[in-house]
C-alpha cells in the first residue's frame, strides 16, 4: 500500500543523520487521512483502512523500505546560535516519486525520543497536530508553497505541556527537509566537504538546471534561487496576513517550502505590527518583520556556502553579500506582483504600489478585517459595496481611495465582470482564522472531531462562497479574538 521507497538524504555520510526507528505508541488511532494527497503520492489508498493506516502513520508499522532516521541541523532560534537542534522528535522515513515523478519526503512528528531531542518528550500534542494539518493544507489550496499533511494519529498516550494533552504523530510531506539550518550545523564545525554535498544534494534536488555550472558560478547561483523562492514564498505570506511565528533558520526550507507550523496565524484586523507566538516577545517575527527576517536568514545561508562561493574570502563575501543586498528589490518586485493580483490588475502601471500601499493605510486606519477587505472588493468594481465599508471602523480613508482604484481600473483591458472574477480567485473568502482554529482543536481534544472536519471542509475551496458557511467567513466576536498562540508544540 505505500509506494516504493527511496532515500537520498541517507546516503549521505554518516554523521548527517542518526538512524532511528519511530518509538511504538499505545493505541494509535486515525485522525485524518489525506486521500487525495494519498493518491497524489502513489499511495495504494483502497488497501488502507482506519486500522492499517493509525498503524502505518502511527510509526508503529514501520512501512517495508523505509530508512528512518532524525536530521541533524543546526539554527538560529531568536538570533541566537544553537549548534545542535536536529530532529527532537521526527523522523524521516523516505522519499516516494509522486504521480509528476516529483521526490517527496514523508516523515513522523511527534515518532518519539531521538538522539537530538535533548532532554524533551520526542512527541507532540494532538492540538499542535491537528493545527499543522489544517493551516498547511490550507496553505495549499491557497497557492502558497508549503509542505502538506498526509494524516494525523492519536497516540492514546498523554503529553505533559502546560497541562496534560492527548499525543498525536503527524506525517508531513514535503519536496525535502533540508533548512538552512543543516547547512548551518556543518558550517559551524568547519565541515566544508560536508557543506558542499548538501549544497549538491539541494542543488540536485531542487535547481537541477544549476548543475551544469562551473563550480565557480554553482554555489553562488545556488544561494540566489534560494533567495529567489524565500522572496516569493514571503510575499505569498504578507498577502495572506499569514504570520508564521517561527522564523528560525532551522525552519527555512532550502526548497522554499512553508516549513515548521508552531504558532502561525493569520492576521483579522489589519495591523503590521502584530505578533502571535507567545514566545516571541520583542516582536521579532511580526507581520512587517518577515520579509527583512527571511533576508537575515538568507544572510546566514549565504555565510555557510562562503568557502565554496570563491576560494578568495575577501572575494567571496564580496559576492555573497552582493546577491543578498539584491534580495529587498527582489522582494519588493515579488510583493507588487502579489498586490497587482489580489488588486485585480494585470497591466503594470507606475503607480500601482502606491495604490497598494494606500489601500493597506486605509484598511490601518479602519482596523478593516485584511482576508474580508481584500474579498469584498471583487463586489466594489464598479461601485461603493456596503459589505466593503462596513469592514472599516472609519470610512473617510476607504472612501477616498476606491475611485482611484476604479480609475486604474479602467486602464484594465477587461471589463468589470471579468476584474470581478479575477479578484474572487484571487482574494479567499476563507482562510484558517484563530477562533476557528481553537474551537476545532479543543472539541478534538475532548474526543469531537466534527469541528476539524467541517472546518477542512470549508478551507478546501477557500475562494467560493459557501452560503451555508457563512460563520466561517466571519472575525472573530469581540472579545473571542485569539492574539496569542502557544508553542507547546
Ligand atoms: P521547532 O520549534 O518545532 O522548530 O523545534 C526546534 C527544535 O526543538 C527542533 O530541534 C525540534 O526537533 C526540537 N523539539 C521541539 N519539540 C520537541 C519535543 N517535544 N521533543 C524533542 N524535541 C523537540
Ligand atoms: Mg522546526
Amino acid at each position: 500500500m505505500f509506494p516504493e521507497f527511496t532515500l537520498r538524504y541517507a546516503r549521505l555520510p554518516d554523521r548527517f543523520f542518526a538512524r532511528f526507528a519511530p518509538v511504538a505508541v499505545e493505541a494509535p488511532r486515525l485522525l485524518a487521512f489525506n486521500r487525495p494527497l494519498a493518491e497524489e503520492l502513489g499511495f495504494e489508498t483502497a488497501a488502507f483502512d482506519a486500522t492499517s493506516a493509525a498503524e502505518a502513520f502511527s510509526g508503529n508499522a514501520v512501512p517495508a523500505g523505509a530508512e528512518p532516521l532524525a536530521q541533524a541541523y543546526a539554527g538560529h532560534q531568536f538570533g541566537h546560535f544553537n549548534p545542535r537542534l536536529g530532529d527532537g522528535r521526527a523522523v524521516l522515513l523516505g522519499e516516494v516519486t509522486d504521480r509528476e515523478g516529483r521526490l517527496r519526503e514523508l516523515q513522523l512528528k511527534g515518532a518519539g525520543c531521538t538522539p537530538f531531542s535533548r532532554g524533551a518528550d520526542g512527541r507532540a500534542p494532538l492540538g499542535p497536530v491537528l493545527r499543522e494539518y489544517l493551516v498547511s493544507e490550507a496553505m495549499h489550496v491557497l497557492g502558497i508553497p508549503t509542505t502538506r499533511a498526509l494524516a494525523a494519529v492519536a497516540t492514546g498516550e498523554r503529553v505533559f505541556r502546560r497541562v496534560p494533552e492527548p499525543g498525536a504523530v503527524l506525517t508531513r510531506v514535503a519536496s525535502s527537509h533540508l533548512r538552512v539550518g543543516t547547512f548551518q550545523y556543518f558550517a559551524a564545525r568547519g565541515d566544508e566537504e560536508a557543506v558542499r554535498l548538501l549544497a549538491d544534494l539541494a542543488i540536485e534536488r531542487h535547481y537541477p538546471e544549476l548543475a551544469d555550472k562551473p563550480p565557480a558560478q554553482r554555489y553562488l547561483a545556488l544561494l540566489e534561487a534560494v533567495q529567489a523562492r524565500q522572496a516569493r514564498l514571503v510575499a505569498g505570506w504578507m498577502g495572506l496576513g499569514f504570520i508564521h511565528g517561527v522564523m528560525n533558520t532551522d525552519n527555512v526550507s532550502i526548497a522554499g517550502e512553508t516549513l515548521d507550523y508552531g504558532p502561525c496565524a493569520f492576521m483579522e484586523a489589519y495591523d503590521p505590527e502584530q505578533v502571535f507566538s507567545s514566545i516571541d516577545e520583542g516582536g521579532r517575527y511580526a507581520y512587517r518583520n518577515q520579509p527583512w527576517i527571511a533576508q537575515w536568514n538568507l544572510a546566514r545561508f549565504a555565510e555557510t556556502l562562503l568557502p565554496l562561493i570563491d576560494d578568495d574570502a575577501d572575494r567571496a563575501v564580496e559576492r555573497a553579500t552582493a546577491m543578498i543586498q539584491a534580495y529587498p528589490e527582489q522582494y519588493e518586485a515579488e510583493w507588487l506582483s502579489v498586490m497587482r493580483g489580489k488588486l485585480g490588475l494585470v497591466g503594470e502601471e507606475e503607480g500601482d504600489r502606491e495604490l497598494a500601499e494606500a489601500f493597506l493605510e486605509a484598511m490601518a486606519a479602519g482596523r478593516a478585517d485584511f482576508t474580508l477587505a481584500f474579498r469584498h472588493l471583487a463586489e466594489a468594481v464598479e461601485q461603493d459595496a456596503p459589505a466593503l465599508l462596513e469592514r472599516f471602523e472609519t470610512p473617510d480613508a476607504i472612501a477616498a481611495w476606491l475611485p482611484r482604484w476604479r480609475a486604474r481600473l479602467a486602464r484594465e483591458a477587461a471589463d468589470p465582470a471579468t476584474i470581478a472574477a479575477r479578484l474572487r480567485g484571487t482574494n479567499p473568502r476563507y482562510i484558517p482564522r484563530n477562533h476557528q482554529v481553537e474551537a476545532a482543536l479543543d472539541a478534538a481534544a475532548e474526543g469531537d472531531l466534527a469541528p476539524f472536519e467541517t472546518l477542512a471542509e470549508v478551507l478546501a475551496t477557500p475562494f467560493e462562497a459557501q452560503p451555508d458557511r457563512e460563520a466561517y467567513a466571519r472575525p472573530a466576536p469581540a472579545g473571542a479574538a485569539v492574539f496569542r498562540t502557544f508553542c507547546g508544540t
